[in-house]
């Protein structure tokens, strides 16, 4: 708990595991661990990705009878949620011999007669019927000094992730232009004392200054020289030519990458905001490929990558059964 009540990281580790069993990708030595001497190499399904998305995507097709091999390198999008919410919930997980895990990089994948083979970095290779690409998105850091320190705990990105804990805080928005105003408009619902930090001239125009300061939100256009912080913890913003103003919370909207460039390598299609395109049932447009969790969807939450990740699964053991029946 937190002076201001139950936090989303503890809602989710209590409402979360129980509806869905599930788990975060660290550390994965709960898994039944990949036996390159004793383990066919062929699966019914490879998931490439075993964070939130992977996970569930798992544990559908593991207790629909499915051999799967989750390939995951281990690094999520997310790296400040505790630990202990992965712990517990891949105890649960791994109940399921049918699901196996592999710990690594799959770097290539090719087409072949009867589904897919991937290699890895080590050059291990696995052949499946169906793919699931839970592999997420990179966010590309500010390389202003601070910046990756303090992301995801006090430079957030999301105030439904973390806006109840900086509730009526000092807090700084750290865009310009368009996205500063949609951040600014959102973020007045969480406090009123904001500043929009825009890192050199505004490129607001003047009908959003207008609203802004109506909602006495302020704008700052002096460029940053640094972060200043304690183990992440924001505690100034210092300007280049050497004054700083106090803040304890930051919102930023850093641009992204596809973590995984393979779905694109295999032909499957990408939205105009670069995430995979699917339909609604996670089906790529490419046949035997799906994909769940943050790399289709800008909603960026556990719940919905838990839930994507549920879909993905359901619908390929039903393209298997297509197949088979
Ligand atoms: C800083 C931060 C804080 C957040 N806080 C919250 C919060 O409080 N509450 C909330 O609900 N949501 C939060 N989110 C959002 C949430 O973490 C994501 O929506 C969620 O992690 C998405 O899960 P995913 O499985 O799609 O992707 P990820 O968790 O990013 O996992 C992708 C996995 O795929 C693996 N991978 C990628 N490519 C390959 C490859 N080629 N081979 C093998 N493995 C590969 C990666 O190593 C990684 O383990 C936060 C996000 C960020 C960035």
């Amino acid at each position: 708990m937190t002076e201001k009540g139950i936090t989303r990281r503890q809602l989710i580790k209590q409402g979360g595991l129980a509806l869905t069993a599930l788990a975060l990708p660290f550390p994965l030595t709960a898994f039944t661990k990949y036996n390159k001497m004793k383990d066919n190499k062929n699966f019914d399904v490879i998931i490439i990705g075993g964070s939130y998305a992977g996970l569930s995507a798992g544990m559908a097709l593991g207790r629909a009878l499915r051999n799967v091999l989750i390939i995951d390198s281990g690094k999520p999008c997310n790296i400040q949620t505790p630990h202990d919410i992965s712990t517990t919930a891949k105890k649960q997980v791994e109940k399921y011999s049918t699901v196996k895990f592999y710990n690594g990089l799959a770097t290539n994948g090719i087409k072949k007669e009867s589904g897919f083979e991937i290699t890895t970095q080590t050059g291990d290779k696995f052949t499946a019927k169906k793919l699931i690409f839970a592999t997420g998105v990179k966010d590309i850091m500010s390389n202003i000094k601070g910046f990756s320190e303090c992301w995801g705990i006090s430079i957030i990105h999301c105030p439904y992730c973390h806006g109840y804990e900086y509730s009526n805080d000092k807090t700084g928005v750290f865009a310009n232009g368009d996205i500063a105003f949609e951040i600014g408009k959102l973020i007045n619902n969480w406090t009123k004392d904001l500043t929009i930090f825009t890192n050199g001239k505004s490129t607001l125009d003047d009908e959003q200054v207008l609203k802004l300061k109506k909602h006495n939100i302020k704008i700052v256009e002096k460029e940053i020289d640094y972060f200043n912080h304690k183990n992440g913890q924001i505690e100034s913003i210092v300007f280049k030519d050497s004054t700083s103003e106090k803040i304890k919370a930051l919102y930023a909207r850093p641009k992204f990458e596809q973590h995984c460039e393979m779905p694109k390598q295999l032909g499957c299609e990408l939205t105009e905001q670069n995430y995979i395109k699917i339909d609604p049932f996670q089906k790529t447009t490419e046949h035997g490929i799906f994909a769940c969790g943050d790399n289709t969807s800008m909603i960026r939450s556990v719940s919905y990558a838990i839930a994507m990740g549920g879909i993905a699964g359901g619908m390929t053991n039903r393209e298997l059964i297509e197949d088979e029946f």
